[in-house]
């Protein structure tokens, strides 16, 4: 998920590597690593943590060689450490590879290999793949990536070297960014156009399924089984600053535009279509423990708190369990009623949220087993839970959260599909539920698709102090999140309610002036919140509704609406929060914030 760069050319590589793994920092990793050809061997340096951190081990060992790939990385398999930091090199030492993304089949790869005498010195996914292009080679390092991707499930960009063929880096990639960069007389590859912008403004941009192989005299793209295919090249318009955030105006927008695929990352290979439920071996919780499970606590803080709501609807419903939210920072300081039969589920993107790892060490100290939903691997939560389960949302560099968000959301629907089919739920309806889950990032990208449609909603809330979210059922907590993106980001004054419950005091801050903004899906409370909508015309407020397509009836009744595909009522969170998301974002621009640096506001809270 993080950068990729490789070189062939007259130069020396290391420093281009270097340069180029500099312009990708932006992007977030926590170890970085290179590999060099010098025509005696692959010289591999990595080291974990920041970039500086490399340099410093490369200064003491110059790396001379005009061959290289160099990476940073933002763990999904192991904890960021530097035996996990890439290069990866195969069993005999003669290949390196640089992976972003996810080998899905690892495990089963992995055993397969060990089974024939292969030994691994770390716990990434990405070594079993050097392990298995090392088996395969017979002379040709190209014939021997194809050979191993083909039994590869997942997603990937990759680069590779053999001390065998000191001329050539082989690249692919599936569900993973990847381009050649065209300069005079030497030949680039990156996942991120600004690492190599300063030497060439010529790329091909590789598909799904195509490789790239570069040598000393061009480079010829191919695909796994075709072995040469005719790309055009790109001419690159955009400064760099435009290109870091990935063409994009602010990493807040980026990060909202990116989930269709943080989503898919977040369910990849936890679905078992076959049986209607998921795979969930992380989470380190037999079924004969989920058998006497009494009662879950899901304990966060922030819009983690809000997708844990939203957690709440889903797992009451479908697994038929109690389940309690907590405030993370109310949790520890009161005395929770918490015992062996109580699982604890923690929620952060950080993973460092300081108030959640608190109410986790408290819940442990009660006797309750506790679990993680977490995006960044390796941190103090996920270390400190009894299993997990990662979100594989990417980094997210914008303070206000909005990918880690669905991808919580995403999380804790594989967590309800597993509880809920050792309780009662069928085949059948796991599989409806699995079905309705995979269509849910092609329909967010169909939301993304309308983004200008919401930015016109946005200038009908750009002058207000004060808005009003409004939603019911599943779709309460999205309320609380998109008033909770409001104030965030744009400094505007909002509230998120329960609809029905507004007039029991809000109602009373309704006038033309205050927009009022429903999460109206046609779902089972449906008559209840066009009802809620009523109240709040009669009473001359603004509606601006979030309906599902075809809704006739809102569509009369609200002064703007903005229609969602239809899906299962209890995901319709992934859906309703998106576009407030967006509504945020642009108000927020609108007024001339500083979107992804909102005032007084940190990334990941270590404080309590
Ligand atoms: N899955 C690989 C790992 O954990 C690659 C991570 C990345 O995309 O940086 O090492």
């Amino acid at each position: 998920m993080c950068g990729i760069v490789g070189y062939v050319g007259p130069r020396q590589a290391t420093s281009i590597l270097i340069d180029g793994l500099r312009r990708m920092e932006y992007r977030g990793y926590d170890s970085a690593g290179v590999a060099v050809l010098n025509g005696k061997g692959i010289k591999v340096q990595k080291a974990e943590g920041k970039l500086s951190a490399l340099v410093e081990k490369i200064g003491q060992e110059t790396i001379e060689g005009t061959v290289g790939i160099g990476h940073t990385r933002w763990a999904t398999h192991g904890a960021p450490t530097t035996p996990n930091a890439h290069p990866h090199i195969s069993g005999d030492g003669r290949i390196a590879i640089i992976h972003n993304g996810i080998v899905e089949n690892a495990s089963s790869i992995k055993k397969a290999l060990t089974q024939r005498g292969h030994t691994f010195a770390s716990a990434t996914d990405t070594e079993v793949l050097a392990h298995l292009i090392g088996e395969y080679y017979q002379g040709s390092l190209e014939e021997a990536v194809a050979a191993a991707l083909r039994d590869v499930d997942g997603a990937y960009g990759i680069a590779v070297v053999s001390a065998d063929e000191p001329d050539v880096v082989v690249a692919a990639r599936k569900g993973s960014p990847l381009l050649v960069g065209v300069g005079d007389g030497e030949w680039f590859v990156a996942s991120d156009a600004s690492a190599i912008l300063e030497h060439t403004r010529s790329v091909v941009y590789l598909d799904d399924g195509e490789m790239v192989v570069l040598t000393r005299v061009g480079y010829r793209v191919r695909t796994l089984e075709v072995s040469r295919i005719e790309k055009p090249v790109n001419q690159i318009e955009w400064d760099l600053a435009t290109i870091e955030r990935g063409g994009y105006p602010h990493f807040m927008l980026k990060e909202i535009f990116e989930q269709p695929e943080s989503i898919e990352n977040t369910l990849r290979g936890h679905l078992l279509h076959e049986e209607g439920s998921a795979r969930l071996s992380g989470l380190n919780l037999t079924d004969e423990y989920l058998g006497q499970m009494e009662r879950i606590i899901i304990t966060a803080c922030g819009t983690s708190w809000h997708s844990a709501l939203i957690g709440e609807y889903m797992l009451e419903e479908m697994a038929r369990i109690s389940v309690e939210v907590e405030y993370a920072s109310e949790f520890r300081y009161r005395s929770p009623i918490v015992d062996n039969k109580t699982l604890v589920i923690a929620i952060s993107q950080s993973g460092e949220t300081a108030d959640t790892l608190a109410a986790i060490r408290e819940a442990k100290r009660r006797g309750a087993r506790t679990v993680g939903l977490v995006n960044v691997v390796g941190s103090t939560i996920a270390r400190e839970v009894d299993g997990g389960l990662y979100l594989r949302a990417g980094p997210e560099v914008g303070v206000a959260s909005t990918k880690a968000f669905t991808c919580q959301v995403a999380a804790l629907a594989l967590v309800t599909l597993r509880f809920a089919r050792l309780r009662h739920l069928s085949v059948l309806e796991g599989r409806t539920f699995i079905d309705a889950l995979q269509r849910i990032p092609a329909l967010i990208q169909s939301i993304l698709d309308r983004a200008p449609e919401i930015e016109a909603l946005a200038k009908r809330c750009e002058d207000a102090t004060n808005a009003l979210y409004l939603g019911r059922g599943v779709n309460f907590p999205v309320a609380l999140e998109g008033a909770l993106k409001l104030k965030e980001i744009s400094y505007i004054h909002a509230e998120g309610y329960p609809a029905a419950e507004m007039k029991h005091g809000p109602i009373a801050l309704i006038d033309e002036n205050m927009p009022v903004i429903f999460i109206a899906p046609k779902d089972a409370v449906h008559s209840k919140i066009v009802s809620n909508i009523e109240e709040v015309k009669a009473r001359g407020g603004k509606v601006i509704a979030l309906i599902t397509e075809g809704d006739t009836e809102i569509e009369q009744l609200a002064d703007a609406t903005f229609p969602i595909p239809e899906t299962l009522d209890l995901l319709s969170p992934l859906l309703t929060g998106v576009p407030l998301q967006l509504l945020s974002y642009y108000v927020a621009v609108r007024r001339g914030c500083n979107v992804d640096q909102p005032r007084n506001l940190a990334k990941s809270v270590t404080v309590e």
